[in-house]
């Protein structure tokens, strides 16, 4: 849930945006003067602050240039003047929009969303996501070796979890237990060709529904296995 800061000194006002952003979902706080209010928003605990900019204390201007220096939450600008949003846009203090009092709530509510919305893909745009398999019910997220079998976690040893990777990867494909061993164990095949049935054994029991009748790894006799896809 987004944490919304309101920093506004007229406690009608404060409350009735407290009210609409509450109704839809968000938690907010409210500080009615500027200097609480500043020690909030760089506390780090918000996702948009609600900025009025004549405040008590710490003004709206000083505010968010003093959040602006430190982070990049979404901050949105009040003022009961229209002079003073054009002031403010001509300052450039780095408000990410503004609004003149009196506004409806419903206009506050949206412009809030469009904000967060706004927001939080530029910080996905920044994050790396992890590298997953999905294949039926069988999800293999590769970065954090990590198992789903129908959304129930399951545990595999190290190189079960490699022997399966590698052949989720290459569906279709089928390779005989040498290969199989060379590819995961990284040895020429002198080691016990045996192990590669061992792990084929332990991963089934640990993905399929039936082992007598695989879903995703299949024996071809004679040959070596194959992922079906
Ligand atoms: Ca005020």
């Amino acid at each position: 849930m987004s944490r919304i800061l309101i920093v506004e000194d007229e406690d009608s006002i404060a409350d009735l945006e407290k009210d609409y952003l509450e109704l839809s979902g968000f938690e907010v706080q409210i500080y009615n003067n500027g200097t609480d209010g500043l020690s909030a928003a760089l506390s780090g605990g918000f996702d948009l602050v609600v900025l009025d900019l004549m405040l008590p204390g710490t003004d709206g201007f000083e505010v968010c240039r003093r959040i602006r220096e430190k982070m990049d939450i979404p901050v949105i600008m009040v003022s009961a003047k229209k002079d003073d949003i054009d002031k403010i846009r001509g300052l450039g203090l780095g408000a990410d929009d503004y609004m003149t009092k009196p506004f409806s709530p419903s206009e506050l509510v949206a412009r809030v969303k469009a904000h967060l919305a706004r927001y939080e893909r530029l910080l996905g745009a920044g994050q790396k996501t992890n590298d997953i398999i999905e294949i039926r019910g069988l999800k293999i997220d590769k970065t954090a070796r990590r198992v789903w079998v129908d959304g129930t976690e399951k545990t595999f040893t190290t190189k079960e979890f490699d022997l399966l990777t590698f052949l989720a990867e290459n569906p279709n494909h089928v390779f005989s237990k040498e290969e199989l061993f060379r590819k995961v164990w990284n040895m020429d095949s002198v080691g016990d060709i045996a192990t590669v049935t061992v792990h084929i054994k332990k991963i089934r029991e640990k993905v399929e529904y039936d082992t007598s009748n695989p879903q995703y790894i299949e024996t071809i006799w004679g040959v070596g296995y194959r992922f079906k896809i």
